[in-house]
């Protein structure tokens, strides 16, 4: 099996627990057979604000600057500043590349995987940056969700966060961790395109003991073992919406969930109960 993946990392420190995530990330998937790449978006010192120097030989409407426009048209062009090319490059070159695996040619679709300490209950603003300024060429209206640019491609958030897992319960102090995930994951990542798979989050790794810590990435790199057959979050596909009538959900669709007990999503749903867990497990 051979695959390519691109690590997007965001940590400070070589010392930390996310860098730890990282290596045994790195190790166990190249162990297999993939080919990895990691953007050490600190190390790179990459810059996070998305500004006019991201587009090259002049903006065309500098009066009135409209970020998205501009980034899509220099993408066309190839006017994009040199560290956006070499970042979507790590994700374009994928595409070409063919793997076997179980006896079936598939095509190769690059999986980035983004680890990061939880800041604000987001990502670091670095990362945002990567993805304000990397993918921000792909935020297009008439591509996008289940037609998004990268829909070939399987995205995932890696995480730490301070506190335990029932501080980001429906009824914890900071609420519904499925909720809090749904402008990243549904937001951007599917928004993309990307497949999304379900988190891995490492809850509070600097109160537990070297023991739960040891048995946190013991239980990451088994995970590794099996992530591409995985199965995906689930996100509406962009056919339950009606273009012509504002993209509300069509109406053969909003019958079919009547009954149901839930809503469709965490975002979409319908005035009823969020699905539980919704961001968090595969295909719920
Ligand atoms: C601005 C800001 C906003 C924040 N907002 C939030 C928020 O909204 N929600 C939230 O939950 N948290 C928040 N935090 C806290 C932050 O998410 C945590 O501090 C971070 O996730 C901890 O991860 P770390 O990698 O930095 O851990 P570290 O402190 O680096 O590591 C934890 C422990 O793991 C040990 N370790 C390192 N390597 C290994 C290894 N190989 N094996 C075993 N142990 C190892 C370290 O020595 C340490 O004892 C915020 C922090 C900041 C600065």
């Amino acid at each position: 099996m051979s695959k390519k993946v691109l690590i997007v990392y965001a940590h400070e420190s070589p010392a930390s627990f996310n860098a730890a995530a990282k290596d045994a990330a790195v190790a166990a998937l190249t162990a297999q057979g993939c080919t990895v790449e990691v953007s050490d978006l600190y190390a790179m010192k990459f810059k996070a604000a998305a500004t006019t120097e991201d587009i090259t030989g002049g903006v065309k409407d500098a009066e009135n600057f409209c970020y998205a426009k501009e980034i899509k048209l220099a993408s066309e062009e190839g006017r994009l500043a040199d560290d956006i090319k070499k970042e979507q490059e790590k994700l374009k070159e994928a595409d070409l590349v063919i793997f076997q695996l179980t006896g079936v040619n598939i095509k190769m679709t690059i999986k980035p995987v983004f680890q990061f300490p939880m800041y604000w209950s987001s990502v670091p603003a670095i990362m945002k940056g990567w993805m304000d300024r990397v993918l921000g060429f792909a935020y297009a209206q008439e591509k996008r969700y289940s037609e998004g640019i990268f829909k070939d491609k399987k995205a995932m958030l890696s995480f730490t966060t301070d506190c335990p897992e029932s501080v980001y319960s429906d009824t914890g102090i900071n609420g519904d961790i499925n909720v809090t995930l749904w402008p990243l994951q549904n937001g951007i990542l599917n928004y993309c395109g990307f497949q999304v798979f379900a988190p891995q989050i490492f809850w509070d790794p600097a109160t537990g003991s070297p023991e739960s810590r040891s048995s946190m990435l013991e239980g990451w790199r088994r995970r590794l073992q099996n992530l591409c057959v995985e199965a995906s979050v689930y996100f509406a596909p962009l056919d339950y919406f009606d273009k012509e009538k504002g993209f509300l959900l069509k109406p053969e669709v909003k019958e079919k969930y009547a009954s149901k007990e839930c809503g469709l999503t965490v975002g979409i749903h319908m005035g009823k109960p969020l699905p539980a867990n919704s961001q968090t497990k595969a295909g719920v």
